[in-house]
């Protein structure tokens, strides 16, 4: 049996009939695509009209309001390289000697209100605000640096979970500006990580191989989603997103504290271009999630992956990105098909 047919990209197809009041109230037509993630099957549905509402379902961005947003936070900015040093917390010396990390522009310490184990903020740069496009691979990388510095320091004898993550402005669930990482590091892995690490061993025991090798592949050969390579990191659209503009990236290989430096550079150089496509497009908010999986691990499924989401644009009345469908059906709506993401990010991928 080959791998290729073991990944499914299962599709319903609904047709909604409405009576259109614009159209005279001619009857009308609206597809529905519901899909099914390969992997865990979260459930999303593309609304093949809904492109037609798109700047009311995302909101436009005010770039007076941000300019405004960045100005009045600065004035007591605790991330800002003047408080940065004595406003922040320190990790004891048992966990951090020097009570922080600093690689390049990028400081990492602990979260004043940790919500697992381990929970540091790593501030990527010195710049109280950066647009998305200005998220470079090298403050990105030093930022990883940083988290492996981390991981190197702790002992990784028990079982130990991880993930970094970003809140990207307040439509994103930001409370502070200026550009900051979460770090996440638990002996209970997040819903998703969990999900996903049963599942991808689920497939390993079934077909012997790895489920990230297979859909990078098969992607490959479709030509549909895939977006490109940045070195030993390969870059996707997903089926079935679980939020709006999904991109993912895959690593050949997990277990961040012993990560080579050009599979960190690949991963810096591969969301800077997705941020750059975020930025090009105007979009003024976004989440990232870097799922660490398992920190100790030999088991072949468990790698490093990568997804960055819109949220609603920044504006004085941005509505909540999440609605019923995502918040208590756990479905997402998507708007613009990933295959159409897929073909406009690839402009942002060629090139090493
Ligand atoms: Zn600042």
């Amino acid at each position: 049996m080959t791998t290729r047919r073991v990944i499914r990209f299962e599709k319903v197809l609904e047709e909604a009939e409405i009576l259109t009041p614009s159209a005279g109230f001619k009857l009308d037509t609206h597809e529905i695509e519901h899909r099914r993630d390969p992997l865990t099957g979260h459930r999303s549905l593309v609304g093949l009209r809904l492109i037609e509402k798109y700047r009311s379902l995302m909101g436009e961005t005010d770039r007076e309001l941000v300019d405004k947003l960045v100005a009045s936070s600065a004035e007591k900015c605790f991330f800002c390289p003047d408080m940065v040093m004595s406003a922040t917390p320190m990790f004891s010396k048992s966990i951090v000697s020097s009570g922080r990390i600093a690689v390049g522009e990028s400081t990492l310490f602990p979260n004043l209100f940790p919500l697992s184990l381990y929970h540091a903020i790593i501030v990527p740069c010195k710049k109280h605000f950066l647009r998305p496009e200005e998220f470079t691979a090298g403050l990105i990388g030093d930022s990883l640096r940083a988290a492996q510095t981390f991981l190197r320091g702790i002992p990784l004898s028990k079982e130990l979970y991880g993930s970094i993550n970003c809140n990207y402005m307040p439509p994103a669930g930001a409370s502070a500006v200026h550009p900051h990482f979460q770090f996440i590091v638990s002996t209970v892995p997040s819903s998703y990580t969990e999900e996903t690490l049963n599942a991808l061993k689920l497939y390993y025991r079934q077909y012997q191989s790895v489920y990230w090798d297979d859909l990078v592949e098969v992607e490959k050969e479709k030509k549909e989603r895939y977006v490109g390579a940045t070195g030993p990191v390969q870059w996707l659209c997903t089926y079935s997103p679980r939020g709006m503009n999904e991109i993912l990236g895959v690593c050949p290989q997990g277990g961040l504290s012993k990560m080579e430096d050009r599979t960190i550079q690949g991963l810096g150089e591969g969301v800077s271009r997705a941020l750059k496509y975020y930025g090009s497009h105007n979009y003024s908010a976004f989440n990232m999630s870097m799922d660490l999986g398992r920190l100790e691990s030999d088991d072949p499924w468990n790698r490093l992956t990568v997804r960055l989401v819109t949220r609603q644009n920044f504006s004085a009345g941005y509505r909540a990105g999440e609605h019923f469908f995502q918040h208590m059906l756990a479905t997402n709506v998507v708007v613009v098909p990933p295959e159409v993401l897929a073909l406009e990010l690839k402009q942002y991928f060629v090139g090493e």
